[in-house]
């Protein structure tokens, strides 16, 4: 893991000189299996997947970053007034392409920042106005593209065990749903946030991951055949929706379900 690439030319410096030739004999020989960067910084996140031979990428995720345009300057993400008088309309375009390209590029993320360093954690703080627990934080993270795992931050033994309790959770104790979709500024409307609540379906359609086959393949020309693979694998497919709409009822965020299972037929053929 090369740690801390926020900057280009650090970027730069470390892809076109010794460093990188020097991890890449490393994983040659067998030394380490697996190469990574950590960064804030989107657009460093793009180019890692870009050269092709990153194998996970440490960034920072969680519902109020995801908010927060993926402008260059990261430092405004640990001010403390960044979240204050702000309006938010859902997640912020280019880290949701990020997300899908590094699922479709085979790159897994690991996610820092969780907890949005305890702004999440606290209903005074966070922008949604309504503490979200650890469990829901890392939910959140665990559901989006391409993230395999949370690395969290804690100080003493009961924030280990409050992020330990996500193994035995319920799904209910998971749901973030409804923190954000009913937070007062901020706008999630219409779009999939894979949050799982409009199960259960009648014909036990695993909505949220269709919609994420979906949108990964929405962001490419053709859908690539490991995609299409990923999809056939799912037990029911969009085509055994009988279009009963109780998912809709049950989706906090208005996602015309019905729509993306027709879209999913239309792209998967199932
Ligand atoms: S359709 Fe709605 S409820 Fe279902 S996973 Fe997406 S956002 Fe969540
Ligand atoms: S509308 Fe389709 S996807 Fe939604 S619950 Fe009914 S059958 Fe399932």
């Amino acid at each position: 893991m090369i740690h801390y690439v926020d900057d280009q030319k650090d970027f730069d410096n470390i892809f076109n000189v010794e460093i990188i030739k020097y991890a890449k004999g490393l994983k040659e020989k067998g030394v380490i299996k697996s190469l990574g960067i950590s960064t804030h910084n989107t657009d460093i996140a793009f180019r890692a997947v870009e050269i092709g031979i990153i194998d996970v990428i440490l960034f920072s995720i969680n519902a109020a970053y995801d908010m927060l345009p993926a402008i260059e300057d990261v430092d405004i993400l640990f001010e403390e007034s960044t979240f204050k008088n702000r309006t938010y309309e859902g997640i912020d375009p280019k880290r949701d392409k990020l997300y899908q390209t590094c699922e479709n590029a085979g790159v897994a993320l690991t996610a820092m920042k969780g907890y949005a360093a305890g702004v999440l954690l606290s209903g005074k703080e966070s922008p949604f106005e309504k503490a979200l627990t650890p469990v829901q934080c890392l939910h959140y993270c665990l559901t989006r593209p391409a993230v395999a795992s949370v690395m969290v931050g804690v100080s003493n033994t009961d924030q280990i065990l409050a992020a330990t309790a996500y193994a035995t959770s319920s799904n209910k104790e998971k749901d973030y749903s409804e923190v954000l979709a009913n937070a007062p500024r901020s706008s999630f409307s219409g779009h999939c946030m894979y949050c799982g609540h409009c199960a259960p379906c009648p014909k036990k359609i695993d909505i949220a991951s269709v919609n994420k086959y979906l949108d990964l393949a929405l962001i490419q020309e053709d859908a690539p055949e490991t995609l299409k693979n990923h999809y056939d694998l799912l037990e029911h497919h969009a085509i055994e929706c009988i279009e009963c709409g109780i998912c809709r009822k049950n989706c906090p965020f208005g996602v015309d379900i019905i729509n993306k299972m027709k879209q999913a037929v239309k792209l998967f053929g199932n």
